[in-house]
């Protein structure tokens, strides 16, 4: 999902990475705070015209502090989390504020809701510093520094409100979901939390276009993607967490080896009805895999001349038969590849298809259906 960003530092072992949209976002976000400078001089008590630097340099400026409080908000959020044993991939700057990857986002709500605070603490306090302690003791001397520190400490308390708001997935949205989820089930839980968030879509959205508010529009946007694929996920989590890969794999697999033709190996897909077999070496040693679509890559002229180890794809992902279902589908999304070899002590023990992952989902639905 995030193939489109760069890692620019590491904080405590954590790559901090920055999403292609922020080349756009930043002068974007430069522009409008240099174009409303004198606004906000005035409600910071300093005399625009004593102002020393450009107004859009200062822009710039207070919109790399900007995205900089959003890394330590976020980064509270990943120690917070590390310290409960969940490991932090990354976190990531996008177009609005950041997003900490979490290795497995699956956690206990208790830890969850830590987590969850942990991001608007740091920003309230940071902010509470900045405009309470920090200014006053260094004086107002420099108009420009005066006017920079206010607006990092302004900026900050706002990002410590704003994400304390229900919105999930937002802070605050997770921190109710935690709530809910000691009185029902966790699904349900994100069922209602999603409910929530989606509505503060909708409010941010009128609201947005009423006054004519670009970033509330995509805020509105954003909360509701991210609360409509969270609750998604919740679903196939909650349908797969029944399962293990050695419950749907199809054992038995059927292997071809990389020396035969191209033309055998379709006959092969017609007779067994299967379109993709793992590859063999002479040794009996897994190569990769190919498939019907690999077959597309040569000529149908070339197709009775050509070994089968010239097309095949030699991506192999493999799992674990006692892996999780849940698990194996992380891995099949993010690797799109739709098939993974299951593997126990070096050997193949079977293969597991997308049908077979979406199989667990028909039974679980049946499951649900033959409850009710
Ligand atoms: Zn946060």
């Amino acid at each position: 999902m995030f193939k489109s960003s760069l890692t620019i530092m590491k904080i405590s072992g954590i790559p901090i990475r920055l999403h292609i949209s922020f080349l756009v976002i930043l002068p974007f976000f430069a522009f409008v705070i240099g174009s409303n400078i004198n606004d906000i001089a005035l409600l910071a008590n300093v005399n625009p015209d004593n102002l020393g630097l450009n107004p859009y340099w200062l822009g710039l400026i207070m919109a790399i502090l900007l995205f900089s409080s959003v890394v330590m908000h976020e980064l509270s959020h990943s120690l917070v989390a590390r310290s409960r044993g969940i490991e932090i991939k990354n976190i990531t700057l996008m177009l609005l504020g950041g997003v900490a990857q979490l290795e497995d986002d699956n956690m206990p709500p208790r830890d969850e809701t830590f987590m969850a605070f942990a991001g608007p603490l740091f920003s309230l306090v940071f902010g509470v510093l900045l405009l309470f302690v920090l200014r006053p003791l260094t004086g107002y001397i420099n108009p420009d520094y005066s006017l920079v520190v206010y607006y990092l400490g302004y900026i900050n308390i706002f990002l410590a409100f704003f994400n304390l708001l229900p919105a999930f997935p937002s802070d605050g949205g997770r921190i109710l979901r935690s709530l809910i989820a000691s009185r029902t089930s966790y699904l349900r839980a994100t069922q209602i939390a999603t409910a929530i968030g989606k509505a503060f879509a909708f409010i941010f959205g009128i609201i947005g276009l009423l006054y004519g508010q670009i970033i509330l529009v995509l805020i509105a946007f954003f909360i509701y993607i991210g609360a409509s694929q969270e609750y998604k996920m919740n679903q196939l989590r909650d349908a797969f967490s029944d399962f293990t890969v050695a419950d749907l794999m199809t054992e038995d697999v059927v292997t071809v080896n990389e020396n035969i033709k191209v033309q055998e190996l379709l006959e092969l897909m017609i007779r067994e009805k299967h379109t993709g077999y793992p590859v063999v070496n002479d040794q009996g040693e897994i190569t990769g895999c190919v498939t019907m679509e690999d077959t597309d890559k040569i000529e149908a002229k070339d197709k009775k001349l050509k070994n089968i180890s010239e097309i095949m794809s030699c991506d192999i992902i493999t799992v674990r038969p006692d892996e999780s279902l849940f698990d194996a589908f992380v891995k099949m999304s993010k690797s799109d590849i739709g098939r993974l070899m299951v593997m126990d002590n070096g050997e193949m023990v079977g293969i597991l298809t997308r049908s077979d992952v979406m199989k667990a989902y028909r039974l679980k639905l049946i499951q649900q259906k033959s409850m009710e």
